[in-house]
């Protein structure tokens, strides 16, 4: 091949690459308006998902809509309450540490106390600029409706837990800032720019 022919042909790979980047791009849903603290919808109950709305058009929407809003926002995980929708729903992925990609409808959650606590600094989509030293249980039980309406039921330890608890106290419209108030003597701001947000 001359050396035209090798570069047309990286040329058609580039483009090739990029239509593929822009197709995976928009393949999940829209993007959302994330609300911030002092929005009401964050403090309130959100309210558990009718087992028949599960396989809707509307509610699977919802469930790609937030995994791109996530994704987008260089999150690990998110709950409805966080896109103004008051529904027992939260989302979950991050590469590094790795948590596969976890869609959870009407979670049950047990904390399992026998294991301990550790702290860890989180971020909040909710809450701009601020990462927090917060302690969450190291391991937990969680039972739950996937985005196929199958039950779930496992053990959750590492960064799962931590993303879990998160999400899930957004569900019950508790925010970061209220465990460090509970727990006065841990406050740390700790100003980490690159705390995992949720
Ligand atoms: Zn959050």
């Amino acid at each position: 091949m001359t050396r035209y022919a090798i570069l047309a042909v990286m040329k058609n790979k580039i483009a090739f690459v990029f239509i593929a980047f822009c197709l995976a791009l928009t393949s999940y849903g829209a993007s959302l308006e994330i609300i911030k603290i002092g929005h009401p919808t964050l403090r309130a109950k959100a309210e558990e998902i009718n087992f028949a709305d599960i396989q809707s058009p509307e509610f699977q929407k919802l469930i790609d809509d937030m995994l791109t809003t996530m994704s987008e926002a260089g999150g690990v995980g998110l709950a409805a309450p966080q896109v103004n929708k008051s529904l027992r729903l939260f989302v979950m992925k991050s590469s590094w540490p790795n948590v596969p990609l976890t869609i959870v409808i009407n979670p049950k959650v047990e904390y399992l106390e026998e294991f301990g606590k550790k702290s860890s600094t989180e971020g909040c989509l909710s809450i701009p600029g601020k990462s927090l030293k917060i302690n969450r249980f190291k391991k937990i039980h969680i039972s739950y409706f996937d985005r196929k309406g199958e039950y779930i039921s496992k053990e959750l330890d590492g960064f799962g837990a931590i993303i879990a608890q998160h999400e899930y106290d957004h569900l019950n419209g508790i925010l970061i800032v209220d465990l460090v108030e509970q727990m006065f003597s841990q406050i740390n701001f700790t100003g980490h720019a690159n705390a995992p947000l949720m």
